[in-house]
Formats: structure tokens, C-alpha cells, sequence
């Protein structure tokens, strides 16, 4: 009874902020200068030579070419490194370990626990920090529930390491569109790769409960299959309409950014149209589906690696035609994300691995790592608290041998990682 007394400037109060939500455990107060061989200054799109970046806690306080150390403060050594913000992978799915043919997935979702995949997370989160990513948006829990929410909750307050994390919970798809599958119809009940909702109530009502349980993006399942025909990326949207734009516009009345999983051209144009923010994978994006994006400021977050690695589908007609797409959309504008989908495949494979393939379909390697820093920060709406090196903003600083805005490959190895000002890599 008391809540309803509550004047309505106390009831906004009480509700979390972005920044709240993303709250960190307390941090020491202590001084440390970082001597930097090179600096990518990714605002600017150019390398910087022997620059010095002073952290006081987790935040940077200046950076520049004549810092000298105050007193008591401890210095970091990396005049014969790359120093470059922390990375941003905004596609990843900690709870997920690799599911190389369908009977794997089921076996994550049927045979173990909540409670063991969290564990497994854990680790999971443990390798993007030290892959040098300090923030990764999760895609949502294959079937984990709202996990996700207690792997970000245990990082942030110190539990374990780990990266910022954003996160999707349990994402949507309408009844049936998605895994698992071909399970005998007595087992109905059984756990589900994601939330199932059908209607435009019904799936209200499921993005106010992600919400509710700590959801800060909302996901769903746009199309499923897809098929390569006619020149173009092929599939049958999982929506209607009315559903798609159901789940953006709840999402955005209450604060959250919509990302929709899109492989065909015709899903891709129906999510873009009601209006998300960000498209996953995006297999059929063509030169008609970009001019959409741009005019509806719709990110791209194109998961390239996945796809492509070990050189399987290398000269494929479909990857031939992602290839000049991407070309493309580089070329008119495209705001691309860099996002892996890692948990996909195997966790202690690469997080790298789409960097290579950026540049070679078209990107300089100074664009790929935008794509990973300040770009990605932006389609978070946390460019002002991270995502470059720059005074005021959080001290997540990585550092590798070599230049990699000459050779993007240099990323592949991180020689150190910080992040909140807190060292957890170096050599
Ligand atoms: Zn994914």
C-alpha cells in the first residue's frame, strides 16, 4: 500500500538507468600512467607515437604526448606496444559452447543444468576479457533463461572477470520457428531455444517480462533458414508484420534497443521497416536492402567469421554475394558493428576471426577496429562512457605487438588487457 502513496517523481527515481544498470563494484582510487609506443586514436582514424594516458580508478583522466607521472602513481610499460581502447564484440552467446550439428545444442539444453552452463559461462566470459574484448553484447541464452543477467550481475560486482555485458535474456520467436526440433510431441514442455510468443499482445506482454528480469536489448528470430536462389538471399519472415513492429515499438516506449536476427532479404526488409536497430548476420543484405538501412539509420552487425571459417563456403555463390554486399555497404555508408557470434562455434577458437575477413571484403583495417571500439559502442548508446581512448571515459585499454591498423591479423594476440582501470593481462 505504502507504493501507492509514493509521489511520481519518486516511482521515476526508483526506476534503474542505463547507467545504473551497468553499475560497477567500488573501485581504488590509485594512479597509473600508461606509456604508449603507438596509440590508435580511433575518433580520428589515425596512430599516435609515444603518447602517455594517466588513470586515476577506472576512469582516464588525460592523454597526451608530455604527461608526466604524479606522485605514487604506478607505471605501465608499453612503449614497444599498439595501445588501443578495449575491443567490443556485439555479438557473442556465453551461455552457448559450440553446437556443431543440431544434437549438440540439444544436448546443452536437455542434459545440463542452468546451474552448469552458467559455470561454463563463466569461463566463457573470462576468455572475450582476455581476448581483449571489455564489452560484448550477448545475444541472448539458448534456452538458459535469464542467466545472462546473473553472469553480467557476478562481473560487475567483482565475483568473476569478465567484459560489460549487454544483454538479450531469452529472445523471441513465434511458435515452432525455432530449436530445438523433431523432438517427439510428449515432450512439449521441454526446455526452448528461445521465448515463444505469437500476437501482438502476447508478445507485449513477453518483452515487458525480458525486461522485467533484466533484459537491456530485446532479440528475436526474424527468419530462420535461408536459401540462396535467384541472385539474392531467399526466406519466409517468422512474424507478421503487425508482430514485428508489435516488439519494437514495446521495446522502444520502454527504453531498449531491438536487434533482429535476419538471414534473407525478405526478413532483413521487414525488421528494417519496423524500424530495429541492429540486423544480425544479414546474409541477404543487397544494394537495395543498404540504401534502406541507411535511410532508417539501421546498424549491421554482420557475423562474417561464423560463416566463412576455416575457409568452408570460401567460393560459394552466397559468400561471393556477401562479399560484394559488404563491399558495398561499406563503400555507401553502412553503420557495421563487429560482432562474432562465438559460442556459436567453440569459445577457444577465435574472437579475432572477423577482423580478417572485414579487410578483405573491403574495409580498411583503421574501419574494422572502428567497427570494434567507438562504433561499437555507439549502437549501445555508450560511446560516452567507452569505446575510445579519451579523458573522462572508462579505462578499458588493450594492447598488442605490431601495428594492426597495418596488419589487422596483430589483433589476434593481446598482450594486455585493462578494464575499469583493473589490469587482468599483461606479459
Ligand atoms: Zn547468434
Amino acid at each position: 500500500m505504502r507504493y501507492l502513496c509514493l509521489p511520481a517523481f519518486l516511482i521515476l527515481w526508483l526506476a534503474p538507468s542505463a547507467a545504473q544498470r551497468q553499475q560497477q563494484a567500488p573501485q581504488s582510487q590509485e594512479k597509473i600512467l600508461i606509456k604508449a609506443g603507438k596509440l590508435v586514436d580511433v575518433r580520428a582514424g589515425r596512430v599516435l607515437s609515444n603518447q602517455n594516458i594517466l588513470i586515476q580508478g577506472d576512469r582516464i583522466v588525460q592523454v597526451g604526448p608530455d604527461i608526466a607521472a604524479p606522485a605514487g602513481a604506478r607505471t605501465i610499460d608499453l612503449s614497444d606496444a599498439t595501445v588501443l581502447p578495449g575491443l567490443i564484440d556485439n555479438h557473442t552467446h556465453v551461455l552457448l559452447q559450440a553446437h556443431p550439428t543440431p544434437s549438440d545444442y540439444d544436448e546443452q539444453l536437455i542434459k545440463e543444468s542452468i546451474a552448469y552452463r552458467a559455470i561454463r559461462a563463466t569461463v566463457s566470459a573470462q576468455i572475450a576479457l582476455n581476448n581483449g574484448f571489455t564489452a560484448i553484447r550477448d545475444l541472448e541464452t539458448e534456452g538458459a533463461m535469464y542467466a545472462d543477467v546473473d553472469v553480467k550481475t557476478a562481473i560487475n560486482r567483482g565475483v568473476i572477470p569478465g567484459p560489460r555485458m549487454f544483454v538479450a535474456t531469452r529472445s523471441l520467436a513465434p511458435t515452432g520457428m525455432y530449436n530445438p526440433t523433431r523432438f517427439s510431441w510428449e515432450l512439449r514442455d521441454m526446455p526452448t531455444g528461445t521465448q515463444f510468443v505469437d500476437g501482438p499482445d502476447e508478445i507485449r506482454k513477453a518483452v515487458r517480462e525480458q525486461i522485467k528480469y533484466g533484459a537491456d536489448w530485446i532479440k528475436f528470430y526474424a527468419d530462420g533458414g535461408t536459401q540462396f536462389r535467384d541472385g539474392g538471399v531467399h526466406s519466409r519472415p517468422n512474424f507478421r508484420d503487425e508482430e514485428a513492429k508489435a516488439i519494437v515499438d514495446e521495446a522502444h516506449r520502454l527504453g531498449h534497443k531491438v536487434a533482429a536476427h535476419a538471414g534473407g532479404r525478405e526478413a532483413i526488409e521487414q525488421a528494417v521497416k519496423a524500424g530495429v536497430d541492429s540486423i544480425e548476420h544479414g546474409n541477404g543484405v543487397d544494394e537495395a536492402l543498404i540504401d534502406l538501412m541507411i535511410r532508417q539509420g539501421t546498424y549491421w552487425c554482420p557475423t562474417l567469421y561464423i560463416y566463412g571459417r576455416g575457409g568452408r563456403n570460401a567460393n560459394s555463390e552466397m559468400s561471393q554475394f556477401r562479399a560484394a554486399n559488404f563491399k558495398r555497404a561499406v563503400e555507401k555508408g553502412v553503420k557495421i558493428v563487429y560482432g562474432t557470434d562465438i559460442g556459436g562455434y567453440a569459445w577457444t577458437e577465435t574472437q579475432t576471426g572477423d577482423f580478417a575477413l572485414m579487410v578483405k571484403w573491403g574495409m580498411t583495417p583503421m574501419q574494422a577496429i572502428q567497427s570494434a571500439t567507438l562504433g561499437g559502442a555507439t549502437v549501445l548508446e555508450q560511446q560516452e562512457r567507452f569505446g575510445s581512448i579519451e579523458a573522462g571515459k572508462f579505462a578499458d585499454i588493450v594492447a598488442v605487438a605490431g601495428d594492426p591498423t597495418a596488419d589487422i591479423a596483430a589483433l589476434d594476440k593481446m598482450l594486455f588487457v585493462m578494464k575499469g582501470g583493473v589490469v587482468y593481462k599483461s606479459r
